[in-house]
């Protein structure tokens, strides 16, 4: 038997970021060879580990004029050259030998992982090179027999779901897609898109497509990208002479892993609830077991993977038969010498697992032989039928497996049956059909769009900003959310206010100037979770090329902020009457006058506002005028300014350093999204409770309508009497698959005839 491959492992040091560069920050990570050492400044301890890979890229390095970055003469930094030949070369040798594949970023938010994987501008990731490779190693292909057929899918999972990147929001199946196991298919998402390329440009297309979904997708949702996972599945296969060899190439951009930590902090009882980082953690545990079974002191332990998305669709790639890769990123900063600890020793424990990776055999040929066993199987249970002996409570729980089964392969060789060319046909039809319906829905809005002012949206992901635009039209635009549905003053949250009574008066007793002139109306740009449904008011005078914006709401006042201030703190401050606007008209009150690049938050939601005649929003964003870090900071700075005014006064009599306010702000900010998760959680448990009262009510309604859930129960459940009346419906089930698996049966063996490379003997 083949002995175990470890699975490789390396860590990447990245430069110091600006607001590290400003704290004079400490580098706490050293490199030499394949040996990362981590200092803790405070109490001088070193702890020292080997990886295949230590990745040096902290500095030595310069821009070659193009904004590559490259390394100086003599230095160890490795640059994104350097990164995908030692790792990214060997995915793909792995894919050419018919390997399945797999390589992951693992690391805190902000220490390198889309930077590695992905890339920025000029200093292109391990995806895109991969891309190019393949393609060009393809253009190199000698043999005129044989073809190579290429598929990219690209999903994501935020909060257990898996949603296709590849399918635009609003047409996304509310509870996403289904991982699903077969014999004959291993592990699949059912349903998801395949797009079939056939360069790099299509396939730089279809990330681009896919990126600017998660985008709109996040943006509206108020889910911040470094809670989900990211996969990009290239689906690799080459054909000769009617046989073919599939790889699967996963290339995962894991949350970010300092949310796991948050959460363990905050209780069991959240971590168990919680299910935004229920994948995270679960891949912890499986990689702590396949270590533990790797180094051999526990050969038989059990490997949960059912017990998140991630590790169920991973499963393969992390045990199975895959060559695996990870690379965890590392900040250098001492100040997050305790996040990059415990990355570092995630990494350790990730190198002692051991796969067993096999080239994958052609999947006719397994398919073939999945049905043929899986037909004889049926067909003896019957005749036994026939013969009056009622099936067990296996058989049949057997059997509602096996339809599952059968559908899943009649899905796969319908695929197979469909020619390369048909599939990139349709391909193209519904790519083009998308295209149809996007523009007939943004219309003629998509060109006024930079005609207009406009607010742009901004992301802790650099590749996100600026893609959400909403643009304000000549006279009034209602910026709402989710809010609450029957009253979006109500007050939910805020325990100290003291005119929270208002919101939980009926809606008769409102007092007039409390009514929204139009009750009924739906915002023009909706936000999501975290801003009221009336939430705030922006007025573009087109004559005067100024844009003013009013709070709708109470909600709307408190939290709707322009450079950090909410409206309440900017009215109050300007000397201004506080106002909230219900009606269609401009009040006579003054506003709030937006001017180019104030930044805009409504709850948690982060835009830049956009004035057109000035320039567009590429040019504001390239300028690096505004970033999301920055404008969050002056937020939550905001918000804790009371604490902060004394602070502040304190160093300006020289008490205190900068550095020192800067650092007790980062503490009060790590407090407060602390708080903000935590929130968040209790929000998921109330949701996740709902869902379970709904489900036990469904699963009451369904044992008493009984018979027809055939697969799902269990036959000594059954009393006798239904037993008699289902046995009929049972045989013809039986019935049915087996007609149905001898049509696919055909199907196939046509096909194999035709392809002239198998000879197919019928069952009979
Ligand atoms: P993550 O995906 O882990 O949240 P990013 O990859 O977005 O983090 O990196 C955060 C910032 O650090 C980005 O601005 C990125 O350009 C920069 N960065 C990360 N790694 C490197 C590197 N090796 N060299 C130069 N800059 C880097
Ligand atoms: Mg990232």
């Amino acid at each position: 038997m083949a002995a175990g491959e470890a699975v490789v492992v390396g860590v990447r040091v990245r430069p110091f970021n600006d607001r590290e560069n400003n704290l004079n920050a400490v580098v706490c990570i050293d490199m030499e060879g394949p040996t990362t050492r981590i200092r803790n400044i405070d109490t001088g301890d070193e702890k020292t580990f080997t990886f295949d890979e230590s990745f040096w890229s902290h500095d030595g390095f310069e821009d070659d004029g193009t904004g590559y970055l490259r390394p100086l003469p003599n230095s160890k930094y490795a640059d994104q050259r350097y990164v995908f030949d030692t790792f990214g070369q060997r995915v793909l040798d792995n894919a050419w030998n018919g390997f399945h594949c797999c390589l992951f970023a693992y690391g805190q938010t902000g220490a390198g992982k889309s930077y590695s994987m992905v890339g920025y501008g000029n200093n292109k990731g391990i995806v895109p090179i991969s891309c190019e490779e393949i393609f060009r190693r393809i253009g190199q292909e000698k043999d005129p027999q044989k073809r190579y057929e290429v598929t990219v899918s690209m999903i994501e999972i935020y909060n257990e779901a898996i949603q296709d990147l590849l399918i635009d929001v609003e047409l996304r199946p509310k509870k996403g897609l289904e991982v699903r196991e077969s014999k004959a298919l291993g592990i699949y998402i059912d349903g998801v898109i395949k797009r079939p390329v056939e360069s790099y440009e299509a396939i730089e297309t279809t990330i681009e497509e896919a990126t600017n979904h998660r985008t709109v997708g996040s943006t509206l949702m108020n889910a911040t990208s470094s809670r989900a996972h990211t996969v990009q599945i290239i689906e690799f296969k080459a054909v000769k002479d009617g046989s073919a060899t599939v790889s699967m190439i996963n290339l995962v951009d894991l949350a970010g892993s300092e949310k796991a930590g948050q959460t363990g902090a905050t209780g069991d009882r959240l971590k168990e609830g919680s299910m935004i980082n229920k994948s995270l953690s679960a891949l912890g545990n499986v990689i702590e077991k396949l270590a533990d079974r790797g180094s051999e002191k526990k050969k038989n332990v059990l490997i949960p993977y059912r017990d998140s998305k991630l590790t169920r669709l991973l499963q393969n790639a992390l045990g199975g038969s895959s060559k695996t890769i990870m690379i965890c990123a590392l900040s250098p900063a001492s100040s997050n010498h305790e996040e990059t600890l415990s990355t570092l020793r995630y990494a350790d424990r990730a190198k002692k697992i051991k796969n067993i990776a096999v080239p994958n055999e052609n999947p006719q040929e397994r398919l073939m032989r999945e049905l043929r066993e899986e037909n004889e199987k049926f067909k003896k249970i019957f005749e036994a039928m026939q013969g009056g002996t009622m099936p067990s409570a296996d058989e049949i729980k057997e059997m509602g497996l096996a339809q599952q089964e059968i559908a899943a392969m009649e899905g796969a060789l319908a695929e197979l049956n469909k020619s390369w060319e048909d599939k990139v046909a349709e391909s193209r039809e519904q790519q083009e059909a998308a295209r149809m319906r996007r523009s007939s829905v943004n219309g003629v809005a998509a060109l006024k769009k930079n005609l207009q002012p406009m607010m742009v949206n901004l992301n802790e992901d650099k590749t996100l900003v600026g893609r959400v635009r909403f643009s304000f039209p000549p006279g009034r635009t209602l910026i709402g959310g989710l809010g609450d549905e029957s009253d979006s003053d109500s007050e939910s949250g805020s325990e100290s206010d003291s005119d929270s009574s208002t919101g939980s008066q009926p809606e008769g007793e409102k007092s007039p100037e409390e009514m929204f002139e139009d009750e009924d109306e739906s915002p023009h740009i909706e936000l999501g979770e975290g801003v009221a449904r009336r939430h705030a008011v922006v007025f573009h005078d087109n004559d005067q090329n100024l844009c003013t914006i009013y709070a709708a709401s109470e909600e709307g006042l408190k939290q709707t902020f322009v450079n950090g201030k909410s409206l309440r703190q900017l009215l109050k401050s300007q000397g201004l009457e506080e106002v909230i606007c219900r009606q269609k008209d401009k009040p006579e009150a003054a506003g709030i006058e937006l001017s180019h690049a104030d930044t805009l938050v409504f709850g948690r939601h982060f835009f830049v506002f956009v004035d057109h005649m000035v320039c567009a929003p590429e040019i504001l964003i390239a300028s690096g005028q505004v970033d999301y870090a920055q404008a969050k900071r002056e937020w939550q700075m905001e918000q804790l300014s009371g604490v902060h005014e004394s602070l502040i006064v304190a160093t300006r009599g020289g008490v205190l350093g900068v550095s020192h306010v800067m650092e007790l702000a980062e503490k009060d900010e790590i407090i407060e999204s602390q708080k903000a998760e935590i929130a968040e959680l209790k929000q998921q448990m109330v949701t996740m409770k709902a869902e379970l009262d709904r489900y036990k009510k469904m699963a009451g309604g369904r044992l008493a309508a009984g018979a027809n859930m055939l697969g799902e129960l269990y036959a000594d459940e059954l009393l006798e009497s239904q037993m008699d009346e289902i046995s009929k419906d049972i045989q013809k089930t039986f019935k049915d698959a087996i007609d149905q698996m001898n049509d696919v049966q055909a199907i196939f063996s046509k096909k194999a005839l035709r392809e002239g490379h198998l000879t197919w003997r019928s069952v009979t």
